[in-house]
C-alpha cells in the first residue's frame, strides 16, 4: 500500500477513506439507501472471520480519519510464520503484506514481491528457504498494483531469477507518489510485461488468468489461479487491491465495475478460495495458524466454497454502493 489518491496506507487508514465522508462534522450521517447497503454487508461478514476481518476494514464506520500525509508510518511489519497453504500454494511476507507462491512443476509463480530489496534480504528469501522454494527459480513476477509494498522487491526477484514482471498498462504508467517520511520502498521496476484483462499465463503445470480490476488504483490486477488441496486442483483468487477513495463518485463506480466483472469471472471459474495480499484484513495469519496444525481430513480454512466467495465479493460491492448511495443523498437533499 502507499499514500496516493487512491487512498490506501495502511489498514486504519484504508478503512477510513473507505468511510470517510459518511460523517458530517464528527456525526455518522446515514442516507436510508446507504443504511440498507451497509445492514447487508453487515448480514454477509457473518459468512467467516475473513469476512468479517475485510467488512472490519472497508465497512465500518466508526474508523476515524487518519490524515495521509501526516508520514506516520505505524505498521506492523513483523514476519509472519511462512506457510505451505495447500499442496502447491505458499504464503511469505509480514503482518502488514504477503507475497503468494505458486511451486508449479518448473518453477516459481510469484504474486507479488513486497517493498524492497532490504525486505527481500531479510525476510523473504529466508522464508523462502524455510519452505523449499529457490527464488532463482521464479518464471514469472506478477505485481497487482504500482504501490510499493507489491512492487518494492520486483526488480531485486527479477535480477536473481530472470522472470518476466507483469503490471497494468495503467499502473506501469502510474506516478510514483510522494514517500511517507519513512521511506520503505525501493525503486518502482524498470516497465517490463503489460498485464491485460482475461490474460493466460502459464508454468509448468499450472495456469493462471490475470483480470484488470481498477479501483484501489487505475490499473489493479487481480489473479484466478489453480491450487491443488491434496492433489485436487481447486480454483482460487485473488482481489488485487483494497481501498478506494471515497469522495470520489469515479473512483467508487471504477472500483463497483471491477467487482462486477470478478464476481462474475470467479462464478464462472468456480472460484472456491479466497486469498488476499494484505493479511490483516482477512484473517490470513489467524488461518495460516490453522492450516499448520490441520490434521488429516480436516477442512483447509482457505477454502470457503463457491458460494461464500461470491458472498464475500457482494459484501465489497454493498460497502462501495453505501458510499456512493450516501454521496449521492448529500447531492439531493
Ligand atoms: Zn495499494
Amino acid at each position: 500500500m502507499q499514500i496516493n489518491r487512491f487512498g490506501m496506507i495502511g489498514l486504519a487508514v484504508s478503512a477510513s477513506f473507505l468511510c470517510t465522508g459518511l460523517f458530517a462534522q464528527g456525526q455518522p450521517k446515514v442516507s436510508a439507501a446507504a443504511q440498507r447497503y451497509l445492514d447487508e454487508a453487515k448480514g454477509l461478514s457473518q459468512i467467516g472471520g475473513y469476512a468479517a476481518a475485510m467488512h472490519r476494514g472497508v465497512c465500518s464506520l466508526a474508523v476515524r480519519q487518519q490524515d495521509p500525509n501526516s508520514g506516520i508510518d505505524t505498521k506492523d511489519r513483523s514476519a509472519i510464520e511462512p506457510t505451505q497453504v495447500f499442496d502447491n500454494l505458499y504464503n511469505v511476507g509480514d503482518r502488514d503484506v504477503g507475497m503468494w507462491l505458486i511451486n508449479t512443476s518448473i518453477g516459481i509463480i510469484m504474486i507479488d514481491a513486497n517493498n524492497s530489496d532490504d525486505n527481500a534480504r531479510q525476510v523473504l528469501l529466508p522464508q523462502m528457504q524455510k519452505l523449499g522454494l529457490d527464488p532463482a527459480q521464479t518464471k514469472v513476477i506478477i505485481v497487482t498494483h504500482g504501490h510499493g509494498d507489491h512492487y518494492g522487491a520486483a526488480e531485486f526477484f527479477r535480477k536473481m531469477s530472470g522472470a518476466p514482471i507483469y503490471m497494468s498498462k495503467a499502473d506501469w504508467e502510474m506516478p510514483v507518489a510522494p514517500r511517507t517520511k519513512t521511506p520503505y520502498w525501493s525503486p518502482k521496476p524498470k516497465p517490463d510485461v503489460i498485464a491485460t484483462d482475461g490474460q493466460k499465463i502459464t508454468v509448468g503445470d499450472a495456469t493462471v488468468t490475470l483480470y484488470l480490476t481498477p479501483g484501489h488504483t487505475p490499473g489493479t490486477v487481480s489473479v484466478i489461479l489453480p491450487v491443488k488441496d491434496h492433489g485436487v486442483t481447486r480454483m482460487a483468487a485473488l482481489w488485487g487491491g483494497t481501498g478506494a477513495d471515497s469522495s470520489n463518485p469515479n473512483a467508487l463506480k471504477l472500483y463497483s465495475g471491477s467487482l462486477k466483472h470478478f464476481t462474475a469471472v470467479t462464478k464462472a471459474a468456480n472460484v472456491e478460495i479466497e486469498l488476499l495480499a494484505h493479511p490483516g484484513l482477512d484473517d490470513t495469519i489467524k488461518r495460516e495458524d490453522a492450516v499448520r496444525a490441520l490434521k488429516p481430513g480436516q477442512q483447509n480454512p482457505f477454502l470457503i466454497g463457491s458460494e461464500n466467495y461470491q458472498k464475500y465479493l457482494t459484501m465489497m460491492q454493498d460497502c462501495i454502493q453505501a458510499r456512493l448511495a450516501n454521496l449521492e443523498g448529500q447531492r439531493t437533499p
